[in-house]
């Protein structure tokens, strides 16, 4: 949507001492050739991290041999690639298509160049008709246990409106919340430091949304978990939209704070993104 003007956003976060990553379904990628080139342009703008998605959904509108093409171009150019396939139980994509792509498989095993697959879930607003079903394996409320959320607190996104968000979850639009402010007439960096404490994004990243949703069932036995959801973003979103959920945190905050707090620092203890940013204006 930026086209080249995102050559200079990269290159301005980056001078600003910024990890700078992006996420892209690698429409621009026709060939091996016009691969090549713009991520030469990405590299030397400063972007180090590209995550490119795909899966059913996505093969509508974007041939997958383009993501094949981009990862290997990114991955040439020293980046850490990320290839993400959207997935549901009904997928007619099938993976092992891009797994086993030449250009893949001679650039594979390699950290840098990570495969994976995450759930496809429904637009936050009802947006869209397709019916998703999943695995009962892939659902988040689940006896063994799951990671909090790892990019509140590390990854800020600047949406079309020009608003901060604390993270960049698929529903961020839809989560008041987690926007910090606008960046109009501030610099980001303004609009984080201007930014009120708030717990309940420390107990986000440190428990994730389904542990503060069963810590709210502890006191209400009768709460319906949203045990169907395959995705954090999900539950994230359940958790904002739901009052009652938001009191009980709110009331109860105080039983819990000083151990959240504990991990919290311990979970900070390495440099995130706005401790680099700090450290650049310093
Ligand atoms: S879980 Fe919540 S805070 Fe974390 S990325 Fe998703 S929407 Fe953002």
């Amino acid at each position: 949507m930026l086209g080249r003007e995102l050559d200079d956003h990269f290159r301005r976060a980056s001078k600003h001492g910024l990890k700078v990553s992006t996420t892209t379904n690698g429409y621009w990628a026709v060939t091996e050739k016009s691969a090549r080139e713009r991520m030469e342009r990405a590299a030397d703008a400063g972007l180090g991290d590209i995550t490119l998605s795909t899966g059913e959904m996505h093969a509508k509108f974007v041939p997958p041999e383009r993501i094949v093409h981009a990862a290997a171009a990114a991955f040439d150019l020293g980046m850490q690639v990320h290839v993400a396939i959207e997935d549901f139980a009904d997928t007619t994509f099938d993976w092992r298509w891009i797994v086993d792509a030449r250009e893949i498989r001679e650039r594979t095993p390699d950290p840098r160049l990570e495969l994976f697959r995450r759930s496809w879930i429904p637009h936050a607003d009802g947006v869209g008709r397709a019916v998703l079903r999943h695995s009962a394996d892939d659902r988040r409320f689940r006896p063994d246990p799951v990671p909090g959320c790892g990019f509140i607190f590390d990854d800020l996104t600047v949406t079309p409106d020009l608003s901060l968000a604390a993270c960049c979850g698929y529903p961020i639009e839809s989560i008041p919340d987690l926007h910090l402010g606008s960046v109009a007439n501030k610099t980001i960096q303004e609009v984080v430091e201007e930014a009120p404490d708030d717990f309940l994004k420390v107990m986000l990243h440190v428990a994730g949304p389904e542990l503060i949703l069963e810590f709210v069932k502890r006191f209400i036995p009768n709460y319906v978990l949203p045990v169907e959801n395959v995705h954090m973003c999900q539950t994230c979103l359940h958790l904002h939209r739901d009052p009652v959920a938001l009191t009980i945190v709110n009331e109860h905050r105080a039983e819990i704070e000083s151990r959240i707090w504990e991990l919290f620092d311990r979970k900070r203890a390495r440099p995130t993104n706005h401790d680099r940013m700090a450290g650049a204006a310093g």
